[in-house]
């Protein structure tokens, strides 16, 4: 298939090598030119704008971009997408931004002729890197059904969570419960050491009792108990504490739109934020464990 990809950084350019690797033709377009010409290396054919890319001959074209500010203007801007895409051309975006931008840009794309789904991932750069992303994905079962077997080219779960923006929704709720749980066990793990208790033990106990889950058995905060977690190689790689916080904003800000109280979720997104300013944004988010212990 023919596939423009907008956004070609740590996520989307795996991602859309894994396209090529797939027999997919590409055209890409990104801001950096080094992320361009690592494509164009591996056989992408490059646009100069978002405009250049849509008036090209893609039947599909796929966003892996920051931000929803970033989407809107590649979508919607003057010489964004839409004002150059021909009518029926297939929209996936993966970037995770909020759900009422995710709606509000499908609803012009279909506006304009142009089915599209919401689909964020999970899964990090190892996952991007492996082709073993979660999608989760919103629009209708019809684009989800056509667009399914792109994306198990780079991902491994493909799952339809409902119409239009519900990845997005799924992503945020998702999230917000990882920064939460991530700064629960970082609390346990760090009273129990601080108790006198050996980390690595403490980390067994939780993870045959009722306090397991995924931040406490694959992603321990306390370095050295997961010798393959951040926590034990410095919290260098993994998710970045600014990338929770971005996650946490997002959740807060579509609870605020509705009405709907997210009380830990708040408390979370302070915590981070408040780790965030000590200067601490680009360290993996399972480092917030320092606010709290002792030695640190
Ligand atoms: P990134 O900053 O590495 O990449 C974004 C890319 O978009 C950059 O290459 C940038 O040059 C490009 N870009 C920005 N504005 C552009 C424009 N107007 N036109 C064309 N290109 C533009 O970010 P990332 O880590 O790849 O994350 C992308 C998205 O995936 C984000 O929404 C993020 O929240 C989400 N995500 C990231 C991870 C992760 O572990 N990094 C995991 C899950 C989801």
């Amino acid at each position: 298939m023919k596939i423009g990809f907008v956004g070609l950084g740590n996520m989307g350019g795996p991602m859309a090598l894994n396209l090529i690797k797939a027999g997919h033709t590409l055209t890409v377009f990104d801001l950096s030119s080094a992320s361009l010409a690592r494509l164009s290396e591996a056989g992408a054919h490059t646009a100069e704008s978002p405009a250049a890319l849509a008036q090209g001959d893609s039947e599909l074209i796929i966003t892996m971009l920051p931000a929803a500010a970033h989407v809107k203007s590649v979508y919607l801007g003057d010489t964004g997408i839409l004002a150059n895409v021909r009518p029926g051309v297939f929209l996936i975006d993966c970037s995770t931004i909020d759900p009422l931008t995710a709606r509000e840009v499908a609803k012009a794309a279909v506006d304009h002729g142009n089915p599209m789904l919401d689909a964020p991932v999970s899964g990090g750069t190892g996952g991007a890197t492996a082709g073993t992303l979660t999608f989760m994905v919103g629009g209708s079962v019809n684009d989800f059904d056509l667009a399914q077997p792109i994306l198990s080219a780079m991902g491994k779960n493909i799952v339809h969570c409902g119409n239009s923006s519900n990845g997005q929704v799924a992503k945020v709720a998702n999230n917000m419960l990882l920064g939460i749980s991530m700064i629960g066990v970082s609390e346990a793990m760090a009273l129990g050491v601080s108790l006198g208790m050996e980390a690595s033990v403490l980390a067994g106990i939780i993870n045959t009792s009722s306090g397991r889950c995924w931040s406490s058995d694959t992603y321990n905060p306390f370095p050295g108990v997961l010798e393959n977690a951040p926590a034990s190689r410095g919290y260098s790689g993994g998710f970045g504490t600014d990338l929770m916080l971005k996650d946490l904003g997002l959740a807060s800000e579509a609870a605020r739109q509705i009405g709907q109280p997210v009380l830990l979720g708040a408390f979370a997104q302070q915590l981070y934020q408040t780790f965030s300013a000590q200067g601490n944004g680009s360290l993996d988010f399972s480092a917030i464990i320092n606010l709290y212990r002792k030695e640190t």
